[in-house]
């Protein structure tokens, strides 16, 4: 008897819930936050370490590279983010990947003075951009201490607004939740904010901050307080009190809990 293997594709999820494909430019992240997952898949595959992650450098093939239109909508970056260092290459790179015709969604902890510039330069291709920007509490001492070389939450409130103001389609990401409290973060960005805010867990967090803070006690205490305030319960809780709302949307860590339907390809965005 012959068997046949047939292979079922697996639901998306992480980053390929948002986009079919993503682009990065460079190894590690000067943000430096606690929890990236990023920087736990470069330390175990030693491109590099727990201390080198936050000095970047430059990935010169990715640098070089031409860009076709893709099917589906490209998002950069995944891996690293945009800054006063890596802005210059950050734009090269986008109008490169613009002008070929391709929709991008542009996902960043926001500095001012980069939004500012990315609103102006790229503002003949604003029909092909969704900003999303990365807001996982209002609590100043949460995101600098989970976050510590990204902006504040004063800062990312300040880049939404202004991408709003500039007629941009703008979203926001609560994935990584930093608190017990994300109705406060949907509370003060709802005004500015288009296209959608996600929710999301944090997500292993036990087997990524071993490597990303190695022997840091206090990380683990902070860790296991912010895992406990996502029980199953408490997304119970929050996906009843947002259910209906049509700007909120669910990652595939809550959709997990709620027994949500996942999309059935890449880059659905749902
Ligand atoms: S901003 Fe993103 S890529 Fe950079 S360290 Fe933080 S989670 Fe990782």
């Amino acid at each position: 008897m012959k068997i046949v293997t047939v292979q079922i594709a697996r639901p998306p999820t992480g980053t390929q819930e948002w986009a079919a494909s993503n682009v990065n430019i460079q190894n590690g992240c000067e943000h430096d936050c606690r929890y990236c997952y990023a920087k736990t898949m470069a330390i175990r595959f030693k491109r590099a370490t727990a201390a080198s992650w936050g000095q970047p450098r430059f990935r010169q093939h990715d640098l070089d590279r031409s860009f076709t239109k893709r099917a589906g909508r490209i998002m950069f970056p995944t891996a690293h983010d945009i800054t006063a260092r890596n802005l210059d290459e950050c734009l090269l790179v986008m109008t490169r990947m613009l002008a070929a015709g391709n929709d991008l969604l542009i996902v960043s902890k926001p500095w001012l003075a980069c939004v500012t510039r990315l609103c102006a330069e790229l503002d003949p291709y604003r029909s092909q951009i969704v900003f999303r920007f990365s807001i996982g509490s209002t609590d100043e001492a949460a995101l600098s201490y989970w976050e510590p070389d990204a902006p504040s939450f004063a800062e990312r409130l300040a880049c939404l607004k202004t991408a709003h103001l500039r007629d941009f389609q703008t979203s926001v990401s609560g994935e990584p939740m930093l608190d017990g409290n994300p109705d406060a973060m949907i509370a003060a960005v709802r005004t500015y904010v288009t296209d959608s805010i996600w929710l999301g867990k944090i997500n292993r967090l036990r087997q990524i901050l071993p490597l990303n803070c190695p022997r840091d006690s206090e990380a683990v205490r902070r860790g296991e307080a912010l895992v406990a305030l996502q029980s199953d319960k408490d997304i119970r809780a929050l996906h009843a009190r947002y259910r209906r709302d049509p700007l909120i949307k669910w990652k595939d860590s809550i959709k997990a809990v709620i027994g949500l339907g996942r999309p059935a390809s890449a880059g659905l965005d749902l």
